[in-house]
């Protein structure tokens, strides 16, 4: 299971941009074409939050649809896999959207000077 690599660095990079303050909020861009499942980040950012500024921090997922462009005719093609084939017959389709992992945004607590 991958994700649970890929979790640990999410909540370290979270941890490093937060500088001590609480994580209020995560806000993650998942690509359907990117092989990682969201329920299993979830699950994984369960575990490794504990004892962490993320630790109550509510994980939200936007799950990004894929899409490619036909190398033949330029048509962009929606895709559920990461290959497909076009209406012109041609399966030489470039992706360009939906294999994204990003942090899109986090919300830190405001602190009170
Ligand atoms: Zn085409």
């Amino acid at each position: 299971m991958h994700e649970l690599g890929i979790t640990q660095n999410i909540v370290a990079i979270v941890t490093e941009h937060a500088q001590g303050a609480k994580v209020q909020r995560v806000l993650l861009q998942i690509g359907k074409l990117s092989a990682i499942m969201p329920d299993a980040i979830r699950f994984c950012f369960d575990i490794c939050s504990q004892g962490t500024v993320l630790e109550k921090a509510k994980l939200e997922i936007l799950e990004t649809p894929g899409l490619g462009k036909c190398c033949e005719c330029g048509l962009e093609v929606p895709l559920e896999k990461p290959f497909g084939r076009c209406q012109c017959g041609s399966s030489q389709i470039d992706v360009i959207a939906g294999e994204e992992l990003k942090i899109k945004e986090i919300e830190i607590e405001e602190v009170c000077v």
